[in-house]
């Protein structure tokens, strides 16, 4: 997992994307292109894909990452930047109980780059595609003048009974969240401290030993398709769902705002693991505020009707952290220690 900054160093063969143009480029990367979805009629190849739907709703998600902006490539590893790419997107229709079949790729290119780094990228992307079962259906590629840009867009079909919302929490349900929290952002800060390291004196080693988990929740995400998994399996349809990109507390307060209800979560059963929290008080960090404001998480916010709690009671992936009051009560946090909080959406970045 940490061994990238090594590989960045040793040599690799590098073709100019000017020596191939956009048409050598597209054909070369639908070669490692396979189809497997039964609703995909046509991929790559056409002006468009042709996707059938049967009588099936279809939820489309679009992400935009911009480099400098949501990522830097001098920690972040191409192919790790194209599986994140994929699975954040994923991540989204999954928040909405809904499997992704389908995803185009929107991608803008400098000269910086060769084919051999946009391959890595392609590769991650790939990885994630075949992982959670979904086909690459095309995309667009251009030159940029600065920086890379990729676009991604995940297309899906559900029942539309089966589509969970933002709007649906109502007083009285449990709030649960999956796995835990804090981990990805521990992860950023610590990429950023060796960056700046790095920076001042480009002969250091990597000070990286020790925090894999918090590492990979930041490089190597994944979405929860196994909750929802869970879900069809015991027959659970939350009231409410949304994914966690930007910390427990916006996530929570928009889930608040679109149903019109309150909230109280309890500060202490918020799940952190203890390794994020060691990595956050490092940096003099209190870890439920890492928690509640880091982001990237990619876990699973959503609201259950009480009468379900015993379907989710054993599994050790779901934690319990509050439950939906009335709208006029607000949205409050209540502390380990100490009188209750109104809960404040600040982002840590
Ligand atoms: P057009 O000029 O009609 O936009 P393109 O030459 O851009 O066609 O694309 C040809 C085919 O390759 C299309 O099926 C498109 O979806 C696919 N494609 C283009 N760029 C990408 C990409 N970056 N990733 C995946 N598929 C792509
Ligand atoms: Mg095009």
């Amino acid at each position: 997992m940490c061994d990238f900054y090594i590989k960045r160093a040793t040599m690799t063969p590098r073709t100019e994307l000017s020596e191939l143009g956009e048409f050598k480029l597209i054909e070369h990367l639908k070669n490692h292109i396979k189809i497997s979805q039964p609703s995909t009629i046509t991929g790559i190849g056409d002006d468009a894909a042709v996707v059938k739907n049967e009588l099936e709703t279809t939820l489309i998600s679009t992400d935009l990452l911009l480099e400098k902006v949501h990522f830097d490539l001098s920690y972040f590893p191409l192919k790790h930047l194209g599986y994140k790419a994929a699975v954040v997107n994923f991540s989204d229709l999954l928040a909405m109980n809904v499997k992704p079949r389908q995803m185009t790729v929107g991608l803008a290119v400098s000269n910086r780059f060769s084919l051999e780094a946009i391959e890595e990228l392609y590769a991650g992307l790939l990885l994630a595609c075949e992982r959670y079962n979904v086909d690459l259906v095309g995309g667009d590629t251009s030159g940029s003048q600065a920086g890379l840009c990729l676009s991604a867009t995940v297309i899906g079909q559900a029942q539309e009974a089966d589509i969970v919302y933002r709007n649906g929490a109502k007083e009285h349900d449990l709030i649960c969240v999956s796995g835990d929290l804090g981990s990805a952002y521990a992860g950023l800060l610590l990429l950023e401290r060796e960056k700046v390291e790095f920076l001042a004196n480009p002969n250091m080693q990597p000070d990286l030993q020790g925090h894999d988990y918090v590492l990979e929740r930041q490089l190597k995400p994944e979405a929860r398709y196994d909750i929802l998994k869970l879900f069809s399996e015991k027959n659970i349809k939350p009231s409410a769902m949304i994914d966690i990109s930007d910390g427990l507390a916006s996530e929570l307060l928009h889930i608040c705002r679109e149903s019109k209800v309150g909230c109280m979560l309890y500060e202490s059963k918020i799940p952190i693991d203890p390794t994020a929290c060691t990595t956050l008080e490092m940096f003099k960090i209190l870890p439920t505020v890492g928690a509640l404001n880091g982001g990237e998480d990619y876990e699973l916010l959503f609201t259950i009707p009480q009468s379900d709690y015993d379907k989710i009671k054993d599994s050790h992936d779901i934690t319990v952290i509050g439950h939906i009051t009335e709208e006029s009560s607000g949205c409050m946090l209540v502390p380990d220690n100490g009188a209750m909080i109104e809960l404040k959406a600040q982002g840590l970045k």
